[in-house]
């Protein structure tokens, strides 16, 4: 029996389960806020076209817009400058070999719930470690902090200073990227950077990193407490863009069925 049959029928019977990790495309869900004087992501827009009427009699549909950056998404490469040089750096571009593969989760769920600034710094990586074993190279690593659960106001948590969400410092971000070799970072917050991600050095440590080494990165992810720490398969596959630097997606997990965890 080949690994694809046996996939098959484990899908069949429920031994694998397959999670949904995406926020619902709706106008209310929050798109990060630059300051005023840089331009702005859009949120997800949606106009009927037709709905089994006289522009359509027996048809409905919609033209819809948004962000490369709304809502569930991809960043590619080259969204970031230090990525711009990065060969395949576009989201048309990549292998897609890359969008289907292992990943960790990192359980940041009751420092976030303690401090809405939480880091995720060497230290958790290393005690998470110590419980799961070494993360493995070209893994997904996915920050969960159960921001998903929050909606709202909440989500963006602005102040007077900006947002306050959870992220990873500049030496955890460096240490997954060269010292794990991770292919990709994932958060369920607005950004793979904490809210306050400006103050570190360098800037949006997350981005500079990841793409600086033509790595990925997804945001906005949902409900990563259904992941177990290891074991589960992501398929995170991004609309192929020309020239696209990111992509709202739908993000898959392969799990574990419930009699399996
Ligand atoms: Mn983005």
């Amino acid at each position: 029996m080949s690994a694809l049959d046996m996939l098959a029928t484990e899908l069949a019977t429920g031994a694998v389960e397959v999670v949904d990790l995406t926020h619902t495309l709706d106008p209310d869900f929050p798109v990060i806020v630059l300051p005023p004087e840089f331009g702005q992501c859009a949120r997800f827009r949606m106009e009927e076209v037709s709905a089994y009427d006289h522009r359509g009699p027996s048809w409905k549909w919609h033209n819809i817009s948004m962000s490369e950056h709304t809502g569930t998404h991809f960043d590619a490469p080259s969204h970031w400058i230090t990525g711009r040089d990065q060969p395949n750096g576009a989201v048309d571009e990549i292998d897609p070999a890359n969008f289907v593969g292992p990943v960790c989760v990192i359980d940041c769920s009751q420092g976030a719930a303690q401090d809405e600034d939480f880091e995720l710094t060497p230290q958790v990586i290393a005690d998470w470690e110590s419980e799961h074993g070494r993360i493995p190279a070209d893994s997904w690593v996915l920050m969960r902090t159960d921001w998903s659960k929050r909606s709202g106001a909440e989500y963006l948590n602005m102040r007077e200073d900006g947002a306050h969400s959870p992220g990873p410092t500049p030496e955890a971000i460096r240490m997954l990227v060269e010292d794990r070799q991770i292919r990709g970072f994932g958060t369920e917050t607005v950004g793979t950077d904490a809210g306050q991600g400006m103050h570190y050095t360098p800037p949006f440590p997350a981005h500079h990193r990841l793409h600086g080494a033509g790595r990925y990165g997804l945001q906005c992810l949902s409900g990563l407490d259904r992941l177990p720490p290891t074991g589960a398969i992501l398929l995170a596959a991004p609309l192929k863009i020309r020239n696209g630097t990111g992509s709202p997606l739908r993000v898959l997990a392969l799990v574990p069925g419930k009699d399996r965890t």
